[in-house]
């Protein structure tokens, strides 16, 4: 009976909750810790006008009138765009003119104004526009038709246009892709090489592209490695000049996949394999410790930028030979990692880059159509900040396998599996080329500042030389007039880009926005993970302009605004204590988990690219992921869940109060996934999962670990942590890939459901996530702990208390 009632208050919440949608029925945030497990979001029912959520938001669903009442809400106001989201059914539109607003050349979209049959009005810019006459002709039957509507433009938020010669600057330029990998002693002992020698010969069949496809390759080390792949086997040619570097045949460097396929794999199956001696008995043939990256980079430009398309570059170690500014010194202080938040100033030079090297390459890439991705293997400081910024102005990505705890000095055969893994992904994406993305709005708006990795080539035109399904972007939006007389605002993104197949391709996404008059209508119809997706990547600008401890405080000042606005809004609900709208419930929440992110963290020892790496990800990850990296879901899954229906465990809140001392928890970081096994789990979960009947006997990722937390030798890998490049290797093998998840599969329904609901979350993202197993005694305990973002740690709030400073604040 109790229990009904209990059940009864529950679902009555939520249902009060759900009409503080619509009216003016704040939250109390003291009391209820468990916010966000005990709330849902109503997610508006979309057609195929909406804008898919995932592809483009606003923080505000319904914009403010003018720019004071923006100015009220004290919200961020800009959009999160995720133009190259894998998604099925757009509507592809060819042999047809591309209507377009003679004016500003927006593109006709379902929200336009249609006067009558012949004639439509631009939402962007108002003016009145004739439809085409083949636009009311079906392009199959060739008949009239009579329902303009129902042309895919009308109808839908997103279409993509196969486009005419028009659009067309140079003949669509074919698929280009040069690997650039660093060969030294210390990838030797990365055992990086074969793993990637074997995964791009496994995906040659899969990489996008068309009979015109091109492919080649560039070593490193202290000197530049060629490789002409224009004879019948492939030349290995060594440039010692590394400051200028000679270009031996050019044209034999970059070679087409298939009219040299046979040299191509004889290049990965045996030249690579041999000369770098990967053979697993023998020294390698490269002693040599020296990273001359920026002259290869150099090189690569070289060859490539004729043509356009994907440079792919793998560090291992840290530029140390070569042109003035590509060389970097290791600028980190270990003992400096802990700052505190008075100290936060010194860090500010080490998130900025040290030389402008490798911006100026990314500048002239992006000019000629080139991207650069980076894969950074590196255990050790390798300057990602400096770097990283040819991927960044390029358009390119970042990705990162050095963090703490689960690099290739610690777990090498697992970390080389998810590189591995995620190289296969890489290799497979779609991929645009030579791709420009213009974004309109609604004459009286404008964009002031963008989010992500490319470059700004005018006030609304971005440059992307390689488009790909894995990169958001967000811009800042400001009101510059009045729209007292309007009903909606809009937002078209398009992307200009050559599609692997060589043809010429738009992409257009259309967002329609109402305009509300009163501040309540703003501030209850605003996105609360939109917005702190727009506050975290105006925090990262702010500690690289100022600190780290400034864009802390950034963000709390943006709560204390939205919480006393609220004040103002709802000023009777507000007298009950912290209270806020149910649209914004979660802010505090998120913002609290953010300051102890890594990237924003104090107090914690925090290597620098650790944290330059979050920095990036909260720059650039889409919409539909910075949720979780930001605020991570903790699933109870010894529950009972079902994952073969479609029935996945609820997530609990981050606090170790939701933590049994016999359960099991999944936690999902984004980046990592930790199974934290309690002491008193029942015995026969342990049989089932494990096939061991004592808790003790688990595998713990932590077993590899001393007690100092330096990593030991794992004792399932004959490879050790502790290098002297020049002596003795014989006895140092490169690692071999293992399995990601060292879970085993068992024949039996606990044990199948775990794994499959693993796999489910593997799968909803595009890399791989470092996996650990830890046993509540783990030594690696802590970085299970360290998310517990609810819960008070030595160096910052728990999340009550930090609702009570926010209130404390707000009566002061
Ligand atoms: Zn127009």
């Amino acid at each position: 009976m109790v229990q009904q009632m209990v059940q009864q208050f529950g679902s009555m919440s939520v249902q009060n909750n759900w009409s503080s949608l619509w009216g003016q029925e704040g939250v109390n945030l003291l009391a209820d810790r468990n916010i966000k497990t005990k709330t849902v979001d109503i997610v508006p029912g979309q057609d195929t006008r909406d804008c898919n959520r995932n592809v483009m938001r606003s923080t505000l669903q319904k914009v403010p009138e003018t720019a004071s009442l923006l100015q009220k809400s004290r919200l961020p106001f800009g959009l999160l765009i995720h133009p190259f989201c894998d998604y099925e059914n757009i509507p592809i539109i060819q042999d047809r003119t591309i209507v377009r607003c003679r004016n500003c050349r927006t593109y006709l979209n379902p929200f336009v104004r249609l006067l009558d049959q012949r004639r439509w009005q631009c939402n962007i810019c108002h003016r009145v526009n004739d439809l085409p006459d083949d636009f009311l002709v079906d392009p199959v039957t060739h008949k009239l038709i009579n329902y303009p509507l129902d042309q895919p433009e009308l109808s839908h938020a997103t279409v993509e246009f196969v486009a005419s010669v028009e659009y067309m600057v140079r003949p669509p330029q074919p698929a280009a892709y040069l690997f650039v990998f660093d060969c030294s002693a210390h990838a030797f002992h990365l055992g990086y090489l074969p793993v990637m020698a074997d995964t791009i010969y496994s995906c040659l069949n899969s990489i996008p592209g068309d009979t015109r496809t091109m492919i080649g390759f560039i070593g490193f080390d202290s000197r530049i490695h060629f490789f002409n792949l224009g004879d019948k086997k492939p030349q290995h040619m060594i440039m010692p000049d590394i400051k200028d570097v000679f270009i031996p045949s050019p044209e034999s460097l970059l070679v087409n996949l298939h009219s040299k396929r046979p040299v191509i794999e004889h290049f990965l199956y045996k030249t690579l394999k041999e000369l770098f001696n990967h053979d697993g008995v023998s020294q390698p043939v490269a002693v040599d410790s020296g990273s001359a990256m920026g002259s290869a980079l150099s090189a690569a430009y070289e060859v490539i930028s004729s043509i356009g398309g994907r440079i792919t570059v793998i560090q291992a170690t840290l530029p140390s030979l070569g042109p003035d500014g590509s060389v970097l010194a290791n600028r980190e202080d270990p003992n400096n990692r802990a700052s505190n938040s008075s100290n936060t100033a010194q860090l500010t030079p080490l998130l900025n880059p040290a030389t402008d090297f490798y911006k100026k390459l990314a500048l002239d890439c992006s000019e000629h159509h080139v991207a650069v991705d980076l894969f950074n293997l590196s255990p050790t400081f390798s300057d990602l900040a400096t770097v990283g910024q040819v991927a960044k102005v390029s358009g390119g990505s970042v990705f990162y396998y050095g963090a703490t705890g689960a690099n290739m000095a610690t777990n090498p055969g697992r970390v080389l599996a998810r590189f591995s893994t995620d190289l296969v992904h890489y290799l497979c994406r779609n991929i645009g080329f030579e791709a420009v993305m213009r974004l309109r709005c609604t004459k009286g708006l404008s964009i002031h500042t963008f989010h992500g990795n490319f470059f700004v080539r005018s006030t609304d035109l971005i440059s992307l030389p390689n488009c790909n399904p894995d990169n958001g972007y967000a811009m800042q939006i400001s009101i510059d007039e009045d729209f007292k007389d309007f009903n909606s605002v809009c937002f078209q993104a398009a992307v200009l880009y050559t599609n692997p197949a060589g043809e010429r391709r738009i992409r257009v996404h259309t967002l329609n926005l109402p305009i509300v008059s009163t501040l309540s209508d703003v501030i209850n119809f605003a996105d609360q993970e939109a917005i702190t997706a727009m506050l975290c990547k105006m925090a990262v600008d702010r500690s690289m302009s100022s600190n780290i401890s400034d864009a802390r405080e950034a963000m709390i000042n943006a709560i204390l605004d939205l919480l006393s606005t609220y004040r103002n809004v709802a000023p009777y609900e507000a007298s009950y204590g912290l209270t806020t709208s149910y649209s914004t419930r979660l802010l505090p929440l998120y913002i609290s988990a953010l300051l102890k992110h890594t990237a924003f963290r104090v107090g914690i020892s925090t290597k620098i690219d650790e944290r330059v790496y979050a920095m990036e990800r909260l720059k650039s990850l889409p919409i539909c992921h910075i949720t979780t990296y930001i605020y991570p879901d903790l699933y109870p899954v010894h529950t009972e869940f079902n994952p073969f229906a479609g029935e996945y465990p609820k997530p609990v809140q981050l606090s170790f109060a939701n933590v049994d001392r016999n359960g099991v928890y999944l936690l999902d970081t984004y980046e990592c996934i930790y199974l934290y096994i309690c002491k008193s789990v029942n015995h026969q979960w342990l049989s089932d999962v494990f096939g061991v009947t004592q808790w003790a006997k688990i595998p713990d990722d932590g077993d590899y670990y001393s007690d100092g937390g330096d990593p030991k030798v794992s004792k399932t890998s004959r490879y050790s942590t502790h290098h002297n490049l020049h002596n003795d290797s014989s006895n140092r093998l490169p690692a071999t890939p293992t399995s990601v998840t060292p879970l085993p599969r068992l024949d039996n329904p606990t044990s199948m459901r775990l794994n499959a609901f693993i796999d489910y979350l593997m799968s909803s993202r595009p890399l791989m996530p470092h996996f650990f197993l830890l046993r509540e005694d783990s030594r690696l305990r802590y970085s299970f702990l360290q998310y517990m973002y609810d819960d008070r740690s030595e160096s910052a709030f728990s999340y009550y208390e930090f609702l009570q400073h926010l209130q404390s604040q707000l009566k002061g």
